[in-house]
């Protein structure tokens, strides 16, 4: 199978019946596939071969995909996470503060999703940007070239979907946007599901920015950047 169309994705399941299926739908599209079955080799296996995204099952021998996706990101590790969940309890705690998750999947899952998904996330992490000129105002520094968001002069730790949304929001300043035009825009797609993960990621940007004004909730329609004209 041809190595070079796509990149790698590094699956972490310890159910050999879903990863022979994933690493199926995957290869099929052109992916190459590494499938770990436990916490610790998953966590390895993401560190020593770079993928391009990783699809982590939540629970896991060793420990869970949860704790992977934490030790990644506090090792300053950005790779996309998509995390393949069964349970409600568990979609909560994927999406729980600080936890650096790119997007997640409900299982039973169809191969096609997951493969939708991923290219979804690879989409946003590309090299393409749109918006290439700094970002200012106030306190708030957004450099779309380097990705960092600065506010006063101090760094501010941003996933790539935290920043993507965030640079999404003030690139047309004081406009309103649905849920699900920041879905499509931002994540790549429209879901059913969507609307919870777009409100977890605002929550966790106003946590991060500490700027309680900069995102306005604007009650039944969405979101949108207050940036002084
Ligand atoms: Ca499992």
């Amino acid at each position: 199978m041809s190595v070079e169309a796509r990149g790698l994705v590094v699956v972490v399941e310890d159910e050999a019946n879903i990863a022979d299926i994933l690493r199926l739908y995957l290869t099929r599209e052109g992916f190459e596939v590494h499938v770990a079955p436990d916490g610790p080799s998953g966590l390895s296996s993401i560190l020593e071969l770079k993928p391009v995204a990783a699809l982590l099952d939540v629970g896991l021998p060793g420990f869970d995909g949860t704790e992977i996706c934490k030790r990644l990101r506090a090792q300053n590790n950005s790779t996309p996470v998509l995390f393949c969940t069964a349970r409600d309890d568990e979609i909560d705690r994927v999406l729980g503060l600080e936890m650096g998750a790119d997007d997640y999947i409900t299982k039973p899952f169809s191969p096609r999703e997951v493969v939708a998904r991923v290219k979804a996330v690879l989409r946003r992490h590309g090299p393409a940007v749109e918006q290439t000129e700094l970002v200012e105002f106030e306190r708030v520094s957004i450099d779309p070239q380097t990705r960092h968001c600065t506010i006063a002069g101090v760094e501010v730790p941003l996933t790539a979907t935290e920043f993507d949304l965030l640079l999404y929001l003030v690139s047309q300043p004081n406009k309103v946007f649905s849920r699900d035009q920041l879905m499509v825009e931002v994540w790549g797609y429209s879901s059913a599901v969507g609307s919870r993960t777009v409100d977890v990621h605002i929550a966790q940007l106003r946590a991060k920015l500490g700027e309680p004004d900069l995102i306005r909730t604007v009650r039944g329609v969405g979101y949108s950047a207050e940036v002084p004209e």
